[in-house]
């Protein structure tokens, strides 16, 4: 049984894929960091549903490089890594603290740096794995008052290409998915009019679901993407063409 690692996968677009990924008959461990109560109530339903040794809780902030090691340390092999963790901010650029700037870029950028880093060593001597990096569209396009969000995403997908060029000989993947409005907390401090204007922006007329982002992650996940590295899916309604 292969083993999956999503981190972030206490709520939203990874709790998404944990429920996919255990479908698809991974080994999957459910990462968290402040949401154990949810964490353990998916790790709950996937055991009724998959069994004890299809699941494992793990938990560690992305941001700091000693916990990512002792979660590695506890997990062992990793053959799919799913960087999903994430946070956002929306605020005026002049309003941005040093801080803000800085948490950002620990949780979104370095937590990505931190988990390839820590999972590549044993990728590497499988000659096999996958790396599935969530940025976003902002990361592609730019959003307003979202401006250090939008250069963290950006630093994912520049991450994911040159990883992508240096791992592909040891037989590993990176790729990226770009999400366009998933309807997940992350969002939740929009307003129902905001969302619905997003909506009509989109062409497909809709908004994403987490469901509809595990999807591609379960896509890249498995034996039919084998061929493909280095690349930027959106999964937007076309929101971004
Ligand atoms: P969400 O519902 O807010 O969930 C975020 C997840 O990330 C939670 O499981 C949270 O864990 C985890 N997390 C946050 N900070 C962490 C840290 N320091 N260490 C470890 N885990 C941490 O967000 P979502 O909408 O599912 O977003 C998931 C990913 O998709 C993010 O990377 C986000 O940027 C990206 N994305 C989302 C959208 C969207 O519209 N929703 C669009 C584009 C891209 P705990 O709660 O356990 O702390």
């Amino acid at each position: 049984m292969q083993t999956a690692l999503i981190t972030g996968a206490s709520r939203g677009i990874g709790r998404a894929a944990a429920r996919r990924l255990a479908q698809d008959g991974f080994r999957v461990v459910i990462h968290y960091n402040r949401s154990a109560q949810e964490a353990q109530q998916l790790a709950d339903e996937l055991i009724a549903a998959h069994g004890a040794d299809a699941v494992r809780l793990a938990k560690a902030d992305v941001a700091d490089r000693d916990q990512v090691a002792r979660l590695f340390e506890e997990i062992g092999t990793v053959d799919v890594l799913v960087n999903n963790a994430g946070i956002a901010q929306q605020k005026l650029f002049t309003d941005l603290t040093e801080q803000d700037w800085d948490r950002m870029f620990n949780v979104d950028v370095k937590g990505v740096f931190h988990c390839c880093q820590l999972a590549l060593p044993r990728m590497i001597a499988n000659k096999r794995g996958k790396i599935i990096n969530i940025s976003s569209m902002w990361g592609q396009v730019g959003a307003s008052c979202e401006v250090h969000y939008s250069a963290a995403k950006a630093a994912v997908i520049g991450l994911t290409k040159a990883l992508a060029k240096e791992v592909g000989p040891s037989g590993i993947q990176v790729n990226c998915i770009a999400p366009g409005v998933i309807q997940t907390e992350m969002n939740a401090h929009l307003s129902p009019e905001t969302m619905e204007e997003l909506r009509e922006e989109t062409p497909l007329e809709t908004l994403g679901t987490p469901e509809d982002v595990a999807a591609m992650i379960s896509f890249l996940a498995g034996k039919e993407s084998d061929f493909i590295t280095g690349q930027v899916f959106g999964v937007n309604g076309g929101m971004i063409i």
